[in-house]
């Protein structure tokens, strides 16, 4: 039996010692012993696993693309590569696309047909022998911000990854808001407009209609853009950028549909602070500067005109950094380690139009 069989999922492991008793390192409590955990970050594009200490410190990673069948079969190698050699983690933390059921552990990733309810809460405990916390990838986004970069001190933080899709994630009084079923923070599918556009999700308004990657550059294309090259999300801000007119009212209407979901969403949970990522977020100023006019011009209510809006500092290693927090939360002391700057700033930027939420 290892340590992990025996952990309980909620409560300190440690037990304090009196302080005047020397004790024998041989009979510490487990905790003294644990040095990582496991995070792993699925998207329909890429598979991430690192091992990460308390402090937030990647000791290992690695990344291979998502294939099209037998997904877990590669992330059963990429997690063998990544502890090999490694200090062996103790829990471990997965961030996937969704929608997921956190009440099965099953996940059903839209751009990743093969898996449908699969149980991928129980694979993992299954490949590893640990404990296993399962949460959304962009609920990974929100929880890595905060622990370690954006969104630090927030009390009330929604994380929004804009990227092929658009998703997010809450982090409320420092803990994760998941929902009864691991689907809070949808808000590429909040409405913006109930009578817009059909989404593809059957609804009417989404945001994501609106904002995300494709759609921007879907909507551009409809009205008079025709670059020479690429026709993506990318190329559209590169074209906004330079001040083609088109590209630059696309941006300017799908930040007008993030700015009516950011104020709806803190008119409803008194949010503080948002943080942007995602691939569509490197365009930098010409989504950044229409949607602070935006929110200028929907926001009312003091509180709700309050929320501060920012970059993501740590780019495409906010999951994995959630995803091991997600870890600690579940396996470590209650208190929140300190953050340690080792991890923020150093992931590669990330790339407009490319790769799925998260
Ligand atoms: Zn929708």
């Amino acid at each position: 039996m290892t340590v992990a069989d025996t952990m309980p999922t909620e409560v300190p492991l440690a037990r304090p010692f009196p302080r005047d008793v020397p004790v024998p390192r041989h009979v510490l409590p487990a905790r003294t012993r644990m040095t990582c955990v496991l995070a792993v970050d699925i998207g329909g594009t890429k598979v991430a696993a690192a091992l990460v200490d308390e402090g937030g410190a990647l000791l290992r990673s690695a990344t291979r693309p998502t294939p099209r069948a037998d997904v877990m079969s590669a992330l059963a190698a990429l997690v063998a590569e990544v502890i090999a050699d490694g200090p062996p983690p103790h829990a471990v933390g997965v961030g996937c696309a969704g929608p997921l059921d956190l009440t099965t552990g099953a996940v059903s990733p839209v751009n990743m047909p093969s898996w449908r309810g699969f149980p991928l809460r129980e694979e993992l405990r299954r490949l590893t022998g640990l404990p296993v916390v399962l949460a959304g990838d962009a609920q990974c986004m929100a929880l890595g911000e905060h622990w370690l970069g954006a969104g630090q001190g927030s009390t009330s933080l929604l994380g929004v990854v804009v990227s092929t899709g658009i998703g997010g994630g809450l982090v409320i009084g420092g803990a994760p808001l998941l929902g009864p079923a691991g689907n809070a923070g949808h808000v590429g599918h909040m409405s913006v407009d109930p009578d817009g556009e059909r989404c593809e999700c059957g609804g009417r308004g989404c945001v994501e209609r609106y904002s995300s990657g494709p759609n921007l550059a879907r909507w551009a294309l409809e009205n008079g853009w025709a670059p020479d090259g690429e026709r993506d999300a990318r190329a559209l801000a590169a074209d906004a950028a330079i001040g083609h007119p088109v590209a630059v009212a696309a941006f300017e209407r799908g930040a007008r549909a993030l700015a009516g979901m950011i104020a709806s969403t803190a008119a409803a949970v008194e949010l503080d602070t948002v943080v942007i990522g995602g691939g569509v977020s490197a365009a930098g100023e010409v989504l950044f500067g229409p949607l602070e006019r935006a929110l200028d011009d929907v926001a009312g209510l003091a509180f709700v005109r309050a929320v501060r809006v920012r970059p993501t500092t740590l780019g495409v290693r906010a999951g994995l950094a959630g995803a091991a927090r997600l870890a600690w939360r579940l396996s470590g002391p209650g208190a929140p380690p300190p953050p340690d700057p080792a991890m923020a700033g150093e992931g590669p930027p990330p790339v407009v139009g490319a790769g799925p939420i998260g």
